[in-house]
């Protein structure tokens, strides 16, 4: 009892963040207290481009702007707790809410560029029966600007090497269409030539299969990648695997997929974890083929990660290639995800909230 009022003590009195305004959001901020609109760019340039941690070193803008600023807003609300590198160079970090939650955000190196992948909830209520972020179900969403400060925290860890993050996917713990306008909002500010200015063809926002939302993006009309958690090439087995398919069935999925395509004329990407014994056996490699025919797609097969608190097995890699060859026979376009930071626990499904409060006790 005593925590849960420290919690909501610390909520009233933390200052958001500055990363959660969109360019015309501070604008507007700005007319509403007797300031220019144009400093809004200027903040901008400071936040994004130059990425200082602190309002008093916004060097071109009066002191009195940098006060109300402070007075009002944080810059980043996120404290670091852990950065750690695994072998392959994939950083992750565990970092702090205002709150006292703490969430993950992992950094990959590729030898194409570095890849940011976000977290956009404390936990996760989607309840996959393979996914570790959802074990302790949904604790809060996060705001906007909780998302865009992960982003900016990976490029200042890469300014010391001069080198810039490349891509984002939104594929860390939890459900981005449970988050929509938050997540839309993290979108445009990444993507804003006055913000990160990360090309919307190198954004990945992958979702576990929440119908009206995928028609809500789809009228949004974005060149942004879009994946689908799939996983099973059948209504019966997916739901077996995932519960949201009770409330969204695949046929009803497919349906939205197929609106979403012919709406943006872009492909999306299906993702299809590899359970062993459970949905990797060639008459599974068939039926999806079919399933997936004439629809522009690619297919990224998972073999699956481990969760202690979860019994599925990894499929033989013979058996990954021969269920890969099946696909590519029928014309389906696939490959198999690489993996990064194994060591390190940051691989696919394997991220968790982990609240430190709960930690501690
Ligand atoms: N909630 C969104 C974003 C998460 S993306 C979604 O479901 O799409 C993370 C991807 O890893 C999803 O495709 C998810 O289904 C998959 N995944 C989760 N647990 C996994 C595991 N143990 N092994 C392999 N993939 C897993």
């Amino acid at each position: 009892m005593m925590e849960t009022t420290t919690n909501q003590t610390t909520k009233v009195e933390a200052k958001p963040s500055i990363y959660s305004l969109q360019l015309e959001e501070l604008k507007n901020w700005l007319k509403d207290h007797e300031e220019k609109a144009f400093r809004a760019e200027q903040i901008y340039d400071w936040l994004y481009k130059k990425r200082v941690s602190l309002f008093e070193d916004m060097s071109n803008l009066p002191k009195s702007l940098r006060d109300k600023l402070e007075h009002n807003f944080a810059i980043t609300t996120l404290k670091t707790i852990i950065q750690q590198t695994s072998k392959d160079g994939t950083i992750k970090f565990l970092f702090e809410l205002h709150d006292g939650y703490s969430i993950e955000t992992v950094l990959m190196r590729h030898d194409y560029g570095n890849s940011v992948c976000v977290t956009t909830q404390v936990g996760c209520r989607i309840g996959c029966t393979f996914c570790a972020s959802t074990l302790g179900g949904l604790k809060r969403h996060l705001d906007s600007g909780e998302i865009v400060a992960q982003v900016v925290k990976c490029q200042q860890a890469l300014d010391e090497t001069d080198e810039r993050v490349s891509s984002v996917v939104i594929m860390g713990i939890g459900e981005p269409f449970d988050n929509y306008d938050n997540m839309l909002g993290f979108l445009k500010t990444i993507n804003h030539e006055q913000g990160l200015n990360i090309g919307a063809r190198h954004i990945t926002v992958s979702t576990s299969g929440i119908v009206p939302k995928i028609y809500q993006f789809a009228d949004e009309n974005t060149q942004i990648n879009f994946a689908i958690s799939l996983h099973a090439p059948n209504t019966e087995l997916r739901s077996r695997l995932m519960p949201i398919n009770r409330a969204y069935s695949l046929p009803e999925l497919m349906k939205s997929v197929r609106y979403y395509i012919n709406k943006t004329g872009r492909r999306v990407s299906f993702e299809y974890g590899l359970f062993g014994g459970v949905n990797d056996q060639a008459e599974h490699a068939e039926e999806l083929a079919k399933l997936l025919k004439g629809i522009k797609c690619h297919v990224n097969l998972i073999p699956v990660n481990y969760v202690p608190e979860r019994d599925y097995v990894r499929t033989p890699r013979d058996q990954i290639f021969e269920f890969e060859k099946i696909l590519k026979n029928h014309g389906v376009n696939v490959t198999i995800r690489r993996e990064h930071g194994h060591d390190i626990d940051a691989a696919c499904g394997q991220l968790r909230a982990k609240e430190r409060q709960e930690e501690t006790r």
